[in-house]
């Protein structure tokens, strides 16, 4: 007899069309169990238990994370920005409430601060109970400061400069909507160290190419090189982009041998999913999306 499972479906389209969707594909998993369901004071959280990928959080119904997949999306995201640069000391975040992105930005030993800004201190919270396999100790090693307020504030306010920032956000709805902005890549590009890096997602280029150009049209605009990269993320459905840009530094040159003398020189080593040669790789557009970041 087949086990039986719950399906939990997840429409792509709905992000980004409001709520009279028209669904042009899902994917989903089956879960065990929902373990939480509930609403921070900006969003609702869920959290369920899957037999494919344990834990996982979904906010506002998008999915965010989960135990056995978070590193697709945070290896890629943190390790092809600080092995672009040759010695990242300050690191900020904007969002990364789960903790995984700055778990990852700490296990580089040249980083001396990582000041994280989170709008929702609900999200951390939950993260530090119920994900720690994300999380780690992250929130408690003594090089974090945990800001909980708003990034696109804390990027226009603050008086400090940073050597890599990564925005690790929710989707370009709700509180997150005015951090895919120019004006918010200009603040960014103010508050960057001189040969400082700038790493985002820019969303699902298979299912979301115009949502994705448009964004990296943006950031075309405001650096020297906004550098296209995709890869696999299985918890988001497909492949997924994300854009590393510098007024100095093009990621894509960085050799696989650079960035391996980097990782072991920043004692880091047991990665699931980065090495040199994945760096040079991710960079390697296929043809579709050279086609797509060069209109
Ligand atoms: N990796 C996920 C993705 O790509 O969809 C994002 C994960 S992380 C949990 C996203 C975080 O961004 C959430 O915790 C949310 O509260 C936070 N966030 C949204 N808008 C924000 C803002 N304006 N300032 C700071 N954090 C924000």
């Amino acid at each position: 007899m087949p086990k039986e499972y719950t399906y939990e479906y997840h429409a792509t389209g709905a992000f980004m069309e409001g709520p009279k969707v028209s669904v042009d594909y899902v994917y989903g998993f089956s879960y065990n169990k929902l373990l939480y369901s509930g609403r921070t004071e900006y969003q609702t959280i869920e959290l369920y238990e899957t037999p494919l990928f344990g834990k996982l959080l979904k906010l506002d119904g998008n999915f965010q994370t989960s135990e056995k997949d978070e590193f697709f999306y945070h290896e890629m995201q943190v390790h092809t920005a600080l092995c672009a640069h040759p010695k990242p000391e300050k690191v900020l975040i904007i969002g990364g409430g789960d903790g995984g992105i700055l778990r990852n930005v700490l296990r580089h030993k040249t980083v001396k601060k990582a000041v994280m800004v989170e709008i929702d201190k609900g999200v951390v919270e939950f993260s530090m109970k119920y994900l720690k396999s994300v999380c780690g100790n992250a929130f408690t090693d003594r090089r974090t400061q945990l800001v909980i307020g708003d990034g696109k504030r804390f990027v226009e306010e603050t008086s400090e400069k940073f050597d890599v920032i990564i925005s690790d956000l929710t989707d370009p709805i709700g509180p997150s909507k005015a951090l895919y902005t120019k004006e918010f890549y200009q603040s960014i590009n103010k508050i960057l160290n001189k040969g400082g890096v700038f790493q985002l997602h820019i969303e699902m280029c298979g299912t979301r190419p115009q949502i994705s150009r448009d964004i990296h049209r943006r950031l075309k605009s405001v650096f020297k090189y906004a550098t296209p990269s995709s890869s696999y993320v299985p918890l988001y459905g497909g492949l997924m982009a994300f854009a590393t840009n510098s007024q100095t530094i093009d990621a894509s040159r960085v050799k696989a041998a650079v960035i391996e003398q980097r990782l072991k020189a920043r004692g880091i080593k047991d990665l699931k999913l980065y090495n040199g040669k994945f760096h040079e790789g991710v960079y390697a557009l296929p043809n579709f999306l050279r086609a797509l970041y060069s209109k």
